[in-house]
């Protein structure tokens, strides 16, 4: 049977500005009826949803430029979406916002080997740009655990990390220059002028990281670098929680600085081993690490080993090395899918995203143990310890009444205890409107205002993004007031 494309029509009341959007990107790329506006009515936060004016699919920078000057002109929210992964709520349409979805504009516009960098549309998925010159020796960095579908456009936005950025570095080490479209409608170009260091403000640092609220993304040139000569992987196996957590710490005080460190506790584990990439790893231990090295062959072997006596040092169960790429490749699929698996053990979870100074990790997860049988919800851990970036997954079924509202109270409770040791209410997955008011445990009202002072300067009239990353008094109250 062959299926009837719904001839899209703009009704009587359908007001004038979805005409405008036809005549900037054509008709074809424009949603805007009810159903359609369902898939992008929040990201990977879902307890907040609100339908979008409509969607509209640019496929370059011209159009871009042209959409936001008309919703400018024309007093219409709007903000700018990748593959709506993000976890706190940024790329969700609060004020009814046009959505600009830049998974067309998905080009890989060119590689320079010889001078280490790549161009790239916001829409290119950060996983393809490494499968792209991977033959070449050569690959992207920045590898958040949804790599596989989320874009570099938004990784830029949430300055993404990842499981192997406490060697390399988050998304903001890794951006040379970005191509902007104005809150004005303006087209501008920032870094990438050649020189490793530019005279004046370092407006790659501002822009990376600002959650969507100065401006859109259209054009990004990345570092890209060669392959690691040699890898090596260990998976270490502990009956305490906090036997694991030293050994994290004795790992970097032994003046090794892995690629990556990774924790699970025992009910990630529990997650990991039902959802779709189960490995055998035991149920009933306290945690696991897994710790990768990385760089020139000459060394690896020795830093395998002193990993090894810190493990063994620190009361290990089992430990283990990966014995070639496909064990290593299992492992990394099984962590990687860690958050989407919590779905085989709960109807619904709430990712957190705190961090905190690496000593202070076996405190944290007691308080966090504490929130969990306060909140009479269970809580898996699934982070990257070596930096200190906690994941609580806080379990909850947001069909019993009021679960949903303990979720997020536990989750905040969770962040409280992040910001009392000395560290911060994210590390890598944004504010926007899921922490907004915990943005108030580590800025004072004036330090809010500062930064809101800066927004307004790229985005006076707020039409980007409205809503999001700086609580506002009054404002960010109904946000919180909407959970049901
Ligand atoms: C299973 C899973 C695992 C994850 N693991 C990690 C992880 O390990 N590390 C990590 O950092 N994050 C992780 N995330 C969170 C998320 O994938 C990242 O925040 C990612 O950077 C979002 O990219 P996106 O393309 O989905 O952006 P979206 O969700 O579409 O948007 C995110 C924000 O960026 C803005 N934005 C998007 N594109 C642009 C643009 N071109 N210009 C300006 N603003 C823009 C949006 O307005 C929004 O505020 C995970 C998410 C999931 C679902």
């Amino acid at each position: 049977m062959q299926l009837m494309r719904r001839k899209k029509k703009v009704s009587a009341n359908q007001d004038h500005h979805i005409e405008a959007f036809f005549k900037i990107v054509g008709e074809k790329e424009v949603l805007f009826e009810d159903v359609d506006m369902l898939s992008y009515n929040c990201d990977g936060f879902t307890i907040h949803q609100h339908s979008p004016k409509a969607v509209v699919f640019p496929k370059n920078t011209r159009e871009v430029a042209a959409l936001v000057k008309y919703c400018a002109q024309n007093d219409l929210p709007f903000l700018a979406r990748g593959a709506g992964t993000g976890l706190s709520g940024g790329a969700t349409p609060l004020n009814n916002e046009v959505i600009i979805s830049l998974v067309k504009m998905k080009g890989l516009l060119s590689v320079d080997y010889e001078n280490r960098k790549a161009v790239v549309q916001p829409g290119y998925v950060n996983l393809h740009l490494t499968n792209s010159i991977s033959s070449k020796g050569y690959y992207y960095a920045p590898d958040p655990s949804s790599q596989y579908v989320c874009t570099i456009g938004g990784n830029v936005a949430e300055n993404a990390g990842g499981a192997h950025c406490l060697k390399y570095g988050v998304t903001t080490n890794h951006i040379l220059g970005l191509e902007v479209v104005m809150p004005n409608g303006d087209i501008i170009s920032i870094g990438e002028d050649g020189v490793p260091d530019s005279p004046g403000y370092d407006l790659l640092g501002l822009l990376t990281g600002s959650e969507g609220t100065l401006g859109v993304v259209t054009e990004i040139t990345v570092r890209i670098l060669k392959n690691p000569e040699m890898k090596q992987t260990v998976l270490a196996y502990f009956d305490q929680v906090e036997d694991g957590s030293r050994a994290v710490s004795d790992i970097i005080s032994a003046g090794i600085v892995p690629a990556a460190l990774e924790m699970m506790d025992q009910t990630a584990i529990e997650g990991v081993e039902e959802g779709s990439f189960p490995v055998g790893h035991p149920r009933d231990i306290a945690a696991l690490l897994l710790i990768e090295v990385d760089g020139i062959a000459a060394g690896i072997d020795e830093q395998i080993e002193e990993i090894l006596a810190v493990c063994r040092n620190n009361h290990v169960k089992e430990v283990k090395v990966a014995e070639d790429d496909a064990e290593r490749g299992r492992w990394w699929a099984n962590r990687k899918t860690g958050f989407g698996a919590m779905g085989a053990i709960s109807p619904d979870y709430l990712v957190q995203d705190g961090v905190i100074p690496r000593s202070r990790l076996p405190e944290v997860l007691e308080q966090i143990n504490e929130i969990s049988r306060k909140y009479e919800l269970r809580i898996a851990n699934i982070f990257h310890a070596g930096d200190g970036n906690l994941h609580p997954l806080i379990l909850f079924d947001s069909r019993n009444p009021g679960e949903t509202q303990k979720a997020v109270d536990a989750g905040s409770a969770c962040l409280k205890a992040c910001s009392d040791a000395g560290g911060s209410i994210t590390g890598e997955h944004g504010v926007g409107i899921e922490k907004i008011e915990e943005m108030r445990f580590i800025f004072s009202d004036e330090e809010i205002e500062a930064q809101t002072r800066i927004r307004e300067v790229f985005n006076p009239g707020n039409l980007l993004n409205q809503g999001k990353l700086f609580p506002m008094p009054g404002r960010c109250l109904e946000v919180k007031k909407a959970v049901q």
